[in-house]
């Protein structure tokens, strides 16, 4: 058993509790590479923002458990060498499916983790999550819980209409359960086609394609029954056109990505919405980059030449994402 604690990491329990009452969010960013890595935590001290480093149970198996455990130690020892002294760094398991794989990471070291049993009936979601949230507390790990289904594809998880949650059951939930956060659904989807051009308009001024609204009066009921618990918004990546552009005209075959507006995150970031998980938009500007440095420079075999350019594209992604769309910059005493 190794604790979260022994690797300077964090739970997610202040940082909720802060975010929530200072009307900002903390950025859950996926990783499962060292590059990803490098930048989230380079972007999280410059800025003097927490972060929430995020795995999926498919990430750790690519990354492999014992190795991605010592990366998240290190994580908190980089951040300390770029000059700050109390980062505040969470490992968060991202869709945990089964009470064996939250429990094999919380032996592990993750701080956090979240356990989906959403597509699970009613009770049955309840008698899951309630076995992490009891195991867990013991070792002061926290846990996410979800009700109602997002649309869209992450890794193991996938189904093809969305469910949102329905405000009736958010309070019984939550205190059956026990858990520290709820990820609800609210029109925000997974991966990088979140929408078809079908269900968008085009907005006269800028042309671009405008996504049906979220469904923010089911967020406004939400907050109203369980005042200041902290909700946790999936599939929230905005998928920016330039990316998609780049990696098309480079050679990628990417159908109209639409993703969600940054603007409606900003404003989801200001309420009970402490977390919002980022993933497909850093694949996006990884690609982006990788794939300019193959065309333009297709004698270049280093991947440290084009890893190297795709890391600072991730970097800058990420520092715009918490100073613009999250609001978490400047929390830090760093
Ligand atoms: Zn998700």
């Amino acid at each position: 058993m190794i604790s979260y604690k022994e690797l300077g990491l964090v739970n997610t329990k202040e940082m909720f509790a802060k975010a929530v009452k200072g009307g900002y969010a903390i950025p859950a960013f996926n990783f499962n590479n060292m590059e990803q890595l490098q930048a989230i935590v380079k972007s999280a001290v410059a800025t003097k923002s927490p972060v929430i480093l995020q795995v999926s149970k498919g990430a750790r198996q690519y990354a492999n458990a014992t190795l991605l455990r010592y990366m998240a130690q290190g994580a908190v020892e980089y951040a300390k060498e770029l000059g700050c002294e109390k980062p505040e760094i969470v490992l968060h398991l991202d869709h945990g499916d089964t009470f064996e794989t939250c429990k094999s990471c919380i032996d592990s070291g993750f701080s956090s983790v979240m356990i989906d049993g959403s597509h699970l009936p009613y009770e049955e979601n309840i008698a899951l999550t309630r076995k992490v949230v009891e195991y867990a507390h013991q070792f002061d790990v926290t846990v996410e819980g979800e009700l109602g289904v997002l649309a869209g594809v992450e890794d193991e998880v996938s189904a093809e209409h969305h469910t949102y949650t329905n405000p009736e059951e958010v309070i019984d939930f939550a205190t059956r359960t026990g858990c520290d956060s709820l990820a609800i659904s609210i029109g925000t989807s997974h991966g990088a086609y979140k929408f078809t051009p079908e269900q968008c308009t085009i907005d006269p001024q800028t042309g671009r394609m405008v996504p049906p609204p979220l469904a923010f009066d089911v967020l406004k009921a939400v907050e109203e029954k369980l005042p200041g618990f902290p909700i946790v918004l999936h599939g929230s990546s905005s998928v920016p056109q330039e990316e998609v552009e780049t990696i098309n005209k480079y050679g990628g075959a990417l159908k109209a990505a639409i993703g969600i507006p940054e603007e409606w995150l900003r404003e989801a970031a200001k309420s009970a919405v402490c977390k919002i998980n980022i993933d497909s938009d850093s694949r996006l500007a990884m690609t982006a980059a990788v794939r300019k440095v193959f065309v333009e420079k297709p004698a270049e075999f280093d991947p440290r030449k084009y890893l190297g350019p795709a890391r600072d594209n991730m970097e800058k992604m990420y520092t715009h994402k918490i100073i613009n769309v999250l609001g978490s910059d400047n929390k830090l005493e760093c």
